[in-house]
């Protein structure tokens, strides 16, 4: 269990991007979803002990992370935003540098344990070809056979899906799911799909404090029966914005297809009830900076179930 307590992050200026989080993260995949600038970054950074918190404490599985940095790069994985690549080098000599600059021993040999960890993560075609020649799914895949090495029980990915086309984002869920099954796999995204798909229990982030804590079902069940959905003209649109929670709206030949939140549960003219889905939870939250209804998630209690890898494209 990974635990967050009172995490304080000031950046000189002053900006306070991180306001007193506290967070318990079991088992399996967990999602941190917020805008952009809600803390995410600064959130993953501090966990990986690249930067120091204005004041909080974190403990993995009871010991200390901030106050031994060892135990953090023996025990934990980083893939970064910005991941930096040497583009003319191979994937395989990429991964070994990766590998030496972060002390991973290997007693059978680095050149073993690279081949080992590129067959992992469906790279072993590419071995020899130069990054620079990688599409943005096998960057990231690389990225990931550099976090996974020395088996850590703690994987941190930051915003690993932004840029990748629909098909490599459908591997790379697949490869983040199969790593999940025996660590702490935690996700940042702004990208309410990956949480959808991936994330048996998340937390939402927004400037700089957790507004929930809990699941996708439950974050879904919070709206039923105040979802609603009709077709509008383009120009009754502003108006409807102005006076009705509007979650989401679609151009549909010509028309506007216009979701909306409806607390009290009544339609407006022309609008039917609709399932309601992790995006109408996630801009509700976004809107009143809570989901009324729903229900928190206790992490103490029980290990997240693993992803039911209910993966669509
Ligand atoms: P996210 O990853 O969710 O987009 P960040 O953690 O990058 O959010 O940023 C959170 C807030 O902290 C933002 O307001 C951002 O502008 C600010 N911030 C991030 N890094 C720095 C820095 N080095 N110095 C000052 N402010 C920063």
């Amino acid at each position: 269990m990974l635990s967050i307590r009172g995490l304080v992050k000031v950046y000189p200026g002053p900006v306070a991007a991180l306001q007193g989080i506290d967070l318990d993260v079991p088992t399996g995949m967990f999602g941190l979803l917020g805008p952009n600038g809600a803390g995410k970054s600064t959130f993953m950074r501090i966990l990986a002990g690249l930067l120091e918190p204005t004041s909080g404490t974190i403990t993995l599985d009871g010991k200390n992370v901030l106050a031994d940095p060892t135990l953090v790069r023996r025990t934990l994985g980083y893939l970064p935003q910005d991941f930096g690549f040497y583009p003319h080098l191979s994937g395989e000599q990429m991964l070994q540098h990766l590998l030496v600059l972060k002390g991973v021993t290997a007693p059978q040999g680095l050149g073993k344990l690279t081949a080992e960890l590129l067959e992992r993560v469906n790279l072993t075609f590419a071995a020899k070809r130069a990054v620079k020649s990688y599409s943005g799914g096998m960057r990231q895949r690389l990225g990931i056979a550099q976090a996974i090495a020395g088996n850590p029980r703690l994987v941190i990915v930051d915003e690993p899906t932004a840029g990748l086309d629909p098909e490599e984002r459908l591997r790379f869920y697949h490869l983040l799911t199969e790593l999940a099954e025996d660590r702490t796999v935690l996700l940042s995204t702004h990208i309410v799909d990956d949480v959808a798909v991936l994330c048996p229990q998340f937390a939402v982030i927004r400037g700089g404090r957790l507004v929930a804590r809990t699941t996708p079902r439950s974050a879904r069940a919070a709206l039923q029966g105040r979802i609603f959905e009709g077709l509008v003209s383009s120009a009754d649109l502003p108006e409807l914005r102005a006076t009705r929670a509007v979650t989401q709206t679609l151009l549909v030949e010509g028309r506007q297809r216009v979701r909306l939140y409806e607390p009290d549960g009544a339609a407006p003219a022309g609008f039917e009830p609709v399932a309601p889905s992790l995006e109408d939870a996630y801009l509700v939250l976004m809107r009143l900076g809570e989901l009324p209804g729903a229900e928190a998630i206790d992490a103490t209690a029980e290990r997240s179930a693993p992803a039911t890898a209910e993966v669509r494209p």
